[in-house]
């Protein structure tokens, strides 16, 4: 997946209170905020700021944080290479000597990619892992706040590999320094674990995105899933 836009990169989340319906309202309040900012969007508005949201063959984005956005540029490659439908667009249009097109908003895979591979071992994923909580105090922090703790030392023999990885902000990564869990009884809060990109795709649906087109809307603040009556 290319990374394209990505408004957040580097800032880390807003702290939220996950799980609360004040949490829920703040989200709620700032999607809209953003889509009538967006709505803005015209026929002279930079190139740059059309971003296509990508959505898997399920209708759903491909990932959720960093939300799949690629540049315009990528959107009309996938368009020419015929790998993906158009299902909204901007007023942005383009011209080429023959022809123009409308940049489009929301493209959609026409080939699912399944969420079975193993996701990769980077600083971004385990972060998302553990939501951006320390996990030895439990609160959350920026990225350029947290390290990285071995909750078996390295001194002791232990590997780096998400089973012995966890986030840590720094105070509780200085206090546990090399010592072994047991002897400074700090145990990371949940047992790390190599994730699936399910699940990965799960944490990422818990931050909002920072850009917001009112074309993606559909596709992001309302896939909720709905509970079936038995
Ligand atoms: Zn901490």
């Amino acid at each position: 997946m290319a990374n394209g836009y990505n408004g957040t990169t580097g800032n880390g989340p807003t702290v939220y209170d996950s799980g609360s319906s004040a949490h829920q309202h703040l989200i709620e309040e700032r999607m809209r905020e953003r889509a009538r900012r967006m709505r803005e969007v015209g026929r002279n508005t930079p190139l740059e700021q059309c971003p296509a949201l990508i959505l898997n063959a399920d209708y759903r984005p491909l990932s959720y944080y960093p939300l799949s956005i690629w540049p315009w540029q990528e959107a009309v490659k996938a368009i020419f290479r015929g790998t993906v439908h158009v299902i909204s667009e901007y007023e942005r249009v383009i011209h080429s000597p023959t022809a123009q097109m409308k940049l489009p908003s929301v493209l959609v895979l026409k080939d699912y990619i399944s969420y079975n591979r193993k996701p990769v071992f980077t600083r971004f994923n385990l972060f998302l892992r553990d939501k951006w909580c320390c996990q030895y105090c439990g609160d959350q922090f920026k990225s350029s706040d947290l390290t990285f703790d071995h909750v078996i030392p390295r001194a002791r023999g232990g590997r780096t590999n998400w089973e012995n990885i966890v986030a840590a902000c720094q105070p509780c990564n200085l206090k546990k320094g090399s010592k072994l869990p047991s002897q400074c009884h700090m145990h990371p809060i949940r047992k790390p674990h190599e994730p699936t990109l399910s699940e990965l795709q799960e944490c990422g649906r818990q931050f909002p995105p920072s850009f917001l087109h009112d074309s993606w809307s559909d596709f992001l603040y309302w896939d909720t899933e709905l509970d079936l009556d038995e």
